[in-house]
């Protein structure tokens, strides 16, 4: 074929395809807009997961009569003159492509009316044709709605999620910017229902509140102010959580940079560190942290979704965050003195410190062994021990006499063949996994506990629609739930093993868990996976003989007692021949 220039309505079609990629998009870009436009109250209404029909209103600039059209021509902007400009962008847009992507794939019209005019006027723009302005009575502000979203674009289509996940991906940008702008009044309704709204007060604590609760937004820790310093340096404001407030996923961590939401790998690792020794392992705080630095040192025209930046100093962006957590951190809480770590932090400190005889591998019993088995070790975000393989049940671990706790975190045994040193938290999550695994495959009545009194849960859209899709399976943990009108559940009996956690808390936990994955890829898997990594013994606790005895008789019943869930060792063996030897016996 020879080469042809596109036609205008394909070529288009195709650059919309890189900025509006799903209705989160869309929300996304006119928001931004709002924002750039100086408004004080911004309203968002959706229907049908936002494909349907969006509509954003907003108290702002407004745009003159005369630059309707020129506002859905690309690369028009009113907010970069030339250059120059693209080396300090401060506003939130400024490629000019949001609206004409917009207008490209769905129905639109835009009303406006700056405060110079007596009376508004609209445009409609129909897949790409922009038609003829007319007379509209609007107040000052900007009004744009958007209908039958990739109605000329069926393959996009196809890809969406269910209307529920599409409208909670809306609902997290929403409340995402009403978090960076506690100044402005955010409101949103879904389906014709209110389902956030903001007061635009300023204060930080009162949109967590409206975005989380209010005892999470009690709790959480202010950090500087975040204002550039006079140097140039960056700074970091916003709030972080308590360690005590933790979650099982990293969705809960927020950033702005300059206030733009970014999502950004580096700061994330910075955080996580930060916090490391202060919260327990492989869980993750809530954070709305807002980096402040020159503009001219971050590029945001790395990415046509304008979510990705690059800095020009990392490293300073990373040891400055990391410090201010941490230094947050360690005057809001006292250090733990228990702190738990992995596998493989202990086996570098061993090594490094010249003890060379514990073994490298955990103990794999020898009837498991196989020429071919993979590495047991695995990380934490990437498990490697697939549950879903057959194993022969049957003992596989030796007799074992409890000989006393370390660290009130290891259980000391010893076996025909020498010593196991065991994990108590790794090894009873194993237990429970299994056991729950094994309770749901056969139908088993769950072992569940009512509450005394039925617990009151407020849920966001994500935990709504998981709980929605998984309800079944819930209720094959033991976990009794009812709906209670708009977002509110009554939770009247939680999974035995989580007796011990506040009520409220067990429902997020569960579905936060689930949703990560914990790397199984069965729902009934992630479930049960939740419930033992939630209900687990920690590390810390003080056992008594017979507890010890009891979860090692338990570890004995498993089929793979050696790892726990995530493919982690869940026992060390020293060999009575390693012992001889190191002691020089033999
Ligand atoms: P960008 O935001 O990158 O400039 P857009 O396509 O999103 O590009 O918008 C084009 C222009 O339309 C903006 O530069 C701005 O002048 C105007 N505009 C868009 N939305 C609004 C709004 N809500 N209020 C005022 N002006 C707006
Ligand atoms: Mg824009």
């Amino acid at each position: 074929m020879p080469i042809r220039l596109l036609s205008p309505s394909v070529s288009s079609k195709i650059a919309a395809g890189e900025v509006i990629e799903r209705p989160a998009s869309v929300a996304k870009e006119l928001l931004e807009n709002s924002i750039d436009a100086g408004a004080t109250i911004i309203s968002m209404d959706l229907r049908g997961g936002g494909i349907e029909n969006l509509r954003i209103s907003d108290n702002g600039c407004g745009i003159p009569r005369d630059e309707l059209e020129l506002a859905f021509r690309r690369f028009a902007t009113s907010k970069v003159s030339d250059s120059i400009d693209l080396d300090s962008i401060g506003t939130l847009g400024f490629r000019g492509e949001a609206l004409p992507s917009i207008g490209a794939v769905s129905t639109v019209t835009l009303a406006s009316c700056t405060r110079e005019q007596k009376f508004g006027s609209a445009i409609n723009v129909i897949e790409g044709i922009i038609g003829e302005k007319t007379d509209h009575s609007v107040s000052n502000g900007t009004t744009v709605t958007v209908q039958n979203l990739f109605k000329n674009v069926p393959a996009r289509l196809k890809f969406l999620r269910s209307e529920a996940t599409e409208t909670s991906r809306i609902h997290n940008i929403l409340t995402r910017y009403a978090m960076a702008y506690p100044e402005i009044s955010f409101d949103l309704r879904i389906d014709g229902k209110q389902n956030f709204r903001s007061s635009g007060s300023g204060d930080l604590r009162e949109v967590i509140a409206s975005v989380y609760n209010s005892k999470i937004a009690d709790s959480m820790i202010e950090l500087g102010s975040g204002d550039i310093t006079v140097d140039g340096e960056p700074s970091v404001g916003g709030m972080i959580c308590s360690p005590y407030t933790n979650r099982a996923n990293r969705s809960y961590i927020s950033f702005f940079v300059n206030r733009r939401w970014v999502q950004n790998r580096m700061l994330s690792v910075a955080v996580e560190q930060a916090y490391h020794g202060f919260m327990k392992e492989r869980r993750y705080p809530i954070t709305i942290i807002d980096i402040k630095l020159p503009l001219t040192d971050v590029d945001v025209n790395f990415h046509p979704g304008k979510s990705e930046v690059r800095f020009s100093s990392e490293g300073n962006v990373f040891g400055t965050l990391q410090r201010s957590v941490r230094d947050a951190l360690s005057s809001h809480t006292p250090v733990p003195n228990v702190t738990h770590k992995s596998f493989r932090v202990q086996h570098d400190h061993l090594q490094a410190s010249g003890l060379k005889f514990w073994p490298i591998e955990p103990f794999i019993p020898s009837n498991r062994q196989s020429p071919n088995t993979s590495p047991i070790v695995s990380d934490a975000d990437s498990p490697q021990v697939k549950e879903s393989v057959e194993v022969t049940p049957g003992k596989v671990l030796p007799v074992l006499r409890v000989v006393g706790q370390i660290k009130t975190t290891y259980i000391i045994t010893e076996g025909p063949e020498g010593l196991y040193l065991i994990d108590q938290h790794a090894a009873h999550e194993r237990v429970l996994f299994e056991r729950i695994k094994n309770d749901m495959s056969t139908d088993k009545h769950p072992a569940s506990q009512s509450l005394l009194e039925p617990v009151l849960v407020k849920l966001d859209e994500v935990h709504k629609e998981l709980l929605s899709e998984h309800s079944q399976i819930l209720l094959s943990l033991g976990m009794v739930i009812e709906p209670f009108g708009d977002s509110t559940y009554l939770l009247r009996a939680v999974p035995a093993p989580l007796g011990d956690i506040q009520p409220e808390q067990v429902l997020i936990e569960i579905l936060d868990t689930m949703n990560e994955g914990g790397g199984f890829d069965s729902w009934n898997e992630r479930a049960a996976f939740s419930v033992a990594c939630h209900g687990a013994i920690r590390a810390g606790k003080v056992m008594s003989r017979e507890e010890m005895e009891e979860l090692i008789r338990q570890l004995e019943e498993c089929h793979q007692p050696n790892t726990c869930p995530h493919g982690r060792p869940t026992m060390l063996e020293l060999s009575n021949k390693q012992i001889e030897r190191e002691f020089g016996r033999t």
